[in-house]
């Protein structure tokens, strides 16, 4: 009933909203674990605890440039602090991009922003809103970017190619090789966006560094976030780089005071504590490789796991999967009809998970 009621834009009614990571629900005797939003088991590490718990000036607006973030990223990644845009997760980063560069063209009609699919899920939620239109390119059968027809899909209207290695679901890197190959094939003026939220846990020596792209092309884009490695996604804290050429278009769109005080302080003092931060992540490596491992010993296709997070192919089988993992008090994340992502999570959790995986009589192949 629209007469008298008030009208979304005709968009918003053809979206599904965000639909997030669900906790377990409790069995009786069992420890329950979130395997379902690729998040970091781990707590913040203490120094990030002490700096959030000294927090007090919260009558103050934070500094809209987050400019001692700003500056110790650009300490850690040898970049112009000036190359930096935080916002309020990478999402926050993401959106604004999407704001920047791509919506409903001069002539009415929308945009074309091309990504691989399946990948993260955002991303058609986030290019609808803005108005632009959605150009999905399906992944290979093992879960990569099909680049080639990525390529192939730019049109006049194409003003943003959204790239995400890792990819969130399926797992596997892009290479430097294929990115730069890629890249110089896209015209100048579509921007690149390398959504880069998983890189810490990267081990695959071939994969492309977004900042090393950024550094040589003026219309590449790299997000990162604190939201994985550093365990901060609950305090909302991520950023782009990007060449100053593209930047300062970007900064108009940025949402003011995106980053709190807290979401800053702790994000510098991660920082400045990178060391134990990468303890922990290869703490996570080494659980992602254990279950990997043992998937496969079982017989079971795992797309190759760089990320936090192992994707299973189990087609229609999906949420029948996910039924029974929440038998056993983990939660899991079932894309109907297509798969299931099992975040990596405590070394019992994953211990599970591979326990139900060893007698469930249909592994994907
Ligand atoms: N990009 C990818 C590929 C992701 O998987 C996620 C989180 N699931 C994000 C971006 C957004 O993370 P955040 O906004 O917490 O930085």
């Amino acid at each position: 009933n629209t007469a008298g009621g008030v009208r979304p834009r005709p968009v918003v009614g053809l979206l599904p909203s965000y639909a997030a990571g669900k906790p377990p629900v409790p069995v009786e005797g069992l420890v329950s674990y979130k395997l379902s939003s690729n998040e970091n088991p781990l707590p913040p590490i203490p120094a990030v605890q002490q700096a959030i718990a000294a927090q007090t000036d919260f009558n103050r607006y934070p500094d809209p440039l987050s400019s001692r973030l700003r500056a110790a990223l650009a300490g850690f990644l040898d970049v112009p602090a000036e190359d930096i845009v935080t916002g309020a997760g990478s999402l926050g980063a993401l959106n604004q991009l999407l704001a920047t560069f791509a919506g409903q063209n001069d002539d009415g009609k929308p945009d074309e922003v091309i990504y691989a699919w399946r990948s993260f899920e955002a991303y058609p939620i986030s290019v609808g809103l803005a108005g632009a239109e959605s150009v999905r390119i399906p992944l290979t059968g093992d879960g990569r970017h099909d680049l080639d027809a990525m390529a192939e899909a730019v049109t006049a209207r194409t003003r943003m190619i959204l790239l995400c290695t890792p990819n969130n679901p399926t797992g596997p890197i892009l290479t430097a090789e294929e990115t730069e190959r890629f890249i110089k094939q896209v015209p100048a003026d579509v921007v690149v966006v390398i959504d880069e939220a998983y890189q810490e846990f990267v081990r695959d020596e071939r994969a492309v560094d977004g900042i090393e792209m950024y550094r040589k092309y003026p219309n590449v884009v790299v997000l990162r976030t604190f939201s994985k490695a550093h365990g901060l996604a609950g305090l909302r804290v991520g950023y782009s780089v990007s060449q100053p050429d593209l930047t300062q278009h970007l900064r108009v769109a940025a949402t003011p005071f995106a980053v709190s005080q807290i979401a800053e302080s702790a994000a510098v003092t991660s920082l400045e504590h990178f060391g134990e931060v990468v303890e922990r992540v290869q703490s996570i490596v080494d659980e992602r490789d254990r279950v990997t491992t043992g998937l496969r010993d079982l017989g079971w296709f795992v797309p190759a796991a760089q990320g936090n997070f192992v994707w299973l192919n189990l087609g229609a089988d999906s949420a029948e999967f996910a039924a029974l993992a929440g038998e056993r008090a983990l939660s899991v994340r079932a894309f109907a009809n297509e798969g299931v992502r099992v975040s990596i999570g405590e070394a019992e959790a994953n211990t599970r998970f591979l326990e139900l995986c060893a007698i469930y009589t249909k592994p994907p192949r």
